[in-house]
């Protein structure tokens, strides 16, 4: 990788390529006639290497030809940035709308607050409170009102709690 603005790595293209490399020449003006690797303004020419995609290889192209291929994988670029901000917009309006809904009463649970969840180490099963247990499991707790449905959530994953949408534990009015 030079520093020098003779070389352009992308690592992404529209055809699928896992990356292209574009080098500022001038052909045959370097030592023994090979390639000289110079800035965009002194080049004549560019050298294009192509891993994956459609069309994997090397090939040297004019600087018309090279300027409109930067100029398309900027765009492409640009555009899958914008895509990865769409998304991680996304999940977050996703996290913001989440509500533990009992699917019985359809009505939001309330919050309970945060139990130890007892890991029994043989039979797998988890138990509430029992002293049988041998590891520890923080979760939040949802519980329907209604119907003492419940839905547990472990704390320090990527949620915070309670739940934006999550019932006052005061029970409004019920389920119609
Ligand atoms: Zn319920």
């Amino acid at each position: 990788m030079a520093g020098d603005g003779s070389q352009l790595i992308f690592w992404a293209a529209p055809d699928g390529a896992s990356s292209v490399e574009i080098t500022w020449i001038v052909p045959a003006a370097g030592r023994r006639g090979r390639d000289k690797r110079v800035p965009r303004p002194e080049a004549t020419h560019a050298r294009v290497r192509r891993w994956g995609g459609i069309e994997p290889g090397e090939q040297v192209m004019s600087l018309e030809d090279a300027d409109r291929l930067v100029q398309e994988l900027e765009l492409y670029q640009a555009q899958q940035a914008v895509i990865g901000i769409e998304q991680a917009r996304r999940r977050q309006a996703r996290i913001a709308s989440l509500t533990s809904r009992c699917p019985h009463c359809d009505v939001a649970r309330a919050y309970v607050g945060l139990e130890q969840l007892l890991e029994g180490s043989r039979s797998r099963v988890a138990f509430l409170g029992d002293v049988w247990g041998t590891s520890n499991v923080d979760v939040h707790m949802y519980q329907c009102t209604y119907c003492g449905s419940i839905e547990l959530f472990r704390d320090g994953g990527p949620i915070d709690h309670p739940l934006p949408g999550s019932a006052e534990a005061d029970p409004g009015p019920g389920p119609t």
